[in-house]
């Protein structure tokens, strides 16, 4: 089983197999029904099986989805998410966040004609040979030309362009520290502002990932709000609501170098995919989903802090209310983390020990406190698991 989606790693009471999902619940391989806080990390925006996506998607494949060559929805979907992303003159398509970061690297190599890419320490920008967390089976020469620097870390990201030197072609980032396992950060808008300033210094490119937490903070661009506007942008996951697609979308700076960079993909012009992502993002300027999301979250985060204290635990809460994390202290080991999340998910909830959650536009209060509910039993397992030593 792949990557951070098998549960090799994690307690028993998790499924590895599903076998339906309706709105934010999930049901196991064994009929189990879950209230889903993973969102099948991240795609799922707007519920699964959402009606109007699904409907765009069957009035698609009832016409074609792989063809000899793309679609005109392709080109529909390229005018209408260029419409919506605020930095974007351009969008191409691709069916992983890594096809999208990987592309982006190689769009600022080749505008700029350097090769130096400056990645902040633990963020994961995909399972490509240049960024897969672990090293089995990649060669050093695959990561030659990265420069690593600190999150957030203004005078470490100065360091690395330093090294870099002349040869900075650009720096890929995220909108917010959300690595696994340590605590996230909150969207900084010094940090987002400093490294504009970086690029626009050197002349290289500023490449924002949000592949995991677009739409989730903002629908034009996580940055925008701050005033910030990368030069390329990785999108991917809730795209089109669970459907196989990504994008990179640019400015003008990297149209020539797009043009002339070799991407494709037998599956990239999947013509169904982009009707869903039309629908999604239709459904997404109809609805907007982030007050939503925000007050479900802060209502999540209070009921945990309270269930916690209630049993004299302490933990810590970071980053976005709508894209939880919640870590205990003292649990380097994630003994008390694991123990929590098993005893939630034998209750019907299915959270995560050491990613960020995910919540989307279906979940409602009633289902928070669902969650509320299995998460009660779980705290006490963990206090009582502390007090036994
Ligand atoms: N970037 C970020 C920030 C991600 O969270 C992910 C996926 N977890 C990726 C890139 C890679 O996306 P994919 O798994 O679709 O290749």
């Amino acid at each position: 089983m792949y990557g951070h989606q098998s549960v090799r790693q994690l307690p028993d009471a998790y499924p590895q197999f599903f076998s339906r999902a309706e709105g934010c619940r999930l049901w196991d391989a064994d009929g189990n029904e879950y209230v889903d806080l993973m969102c099948a990390y991240g795609p799922m925006l707007l519920g699964y099986r959402h009606p109007k996506v699904e409907a765009a998607a069957a009035e698609q494949a009832g016409r074609a989805d792989t063809l000899t060559g793309p679609s005109e929805i392709m080109v529909q979907l390229a005018e209408r998410f260029v419409g919506v992303i605020d930095a974007a003159a351009w969008a191409l398509f691709c069916k992983n966040g890594t096809d999208a970061t990987s592309a982006a690297l190689a769009i600022a190599r080749a505008a700029t004609g350097r090769r130096k890419v400056l990645v902040a320490e633990g963020t994961y920008h995909g399972a490509a040979p240049w960024c897969t967390p672990f090293d089995t089976g990649i060669v050093e020469e695959a990561r030659a030309h990265l420069v690593p620097f600190e999150y957030g870390d203004l005078e470490s990201l100065e360091e690395a362009a330093r090294r870099a030197g002349d040869d900075l072609a650009g720096v890929i980032v995220s909108p917010f520290k959300h690595d696994a396992v340590t605590d996230q950060t909150e969207p900084d808008p010094g940090f987002a502002r400093g490294v504009r300033a970086l690029c626009d210094e050197r002349e290289a490119f500023l490449i924002l990932d949000e592949v995991r937490a677009g739409f989730r903070l903002a629908f034009g661009g996580s940055w925008t709000a701050f005033g910030v506007e990368p030069d390329l942008a990785a999108w991917g996951k809730c795209l089109a609501n669970g459907h196989a697609l990504s994008a990179l979308t640019g400015n003008e700076r990297g149209r020539k170098a797009a043009q002339r960079v070799f991407l494709t993909g037998s599956f990239w012009f999947q013509a169904i995919p982009m009707a869903a992502a039309l629908a999604t993002l239709d459904e997404l300027e109809r609805q907007p989903p982030v007050p939503h999301l925000e007050t479900l979250g802060r209502r999540l985060r209070a009921g945990w802090a309270a269930q916690a204290e209630e049993h004299g635990l302490a933990i810590r809460q970071t980053g976005p209310v709508q894209m939880p994390l919640l870590l205990f202290d003292d649990d380097a080991k994630l003994e008390k983390g694991y123990r929590w999340a098993a005893e939630a998910v034998e209750r019907g909830a299915y959270v995560h020990a050491w990613h960020n959650m995910f919540l989307s536009a279906a979940h409602t209060e009633a289902d928070v406190d669902r969650v509320l509910e299995a998460t009660r039993p779980a705290f006490a397992a963990v206090a009582e698991q502390g007090a036994r030593g």
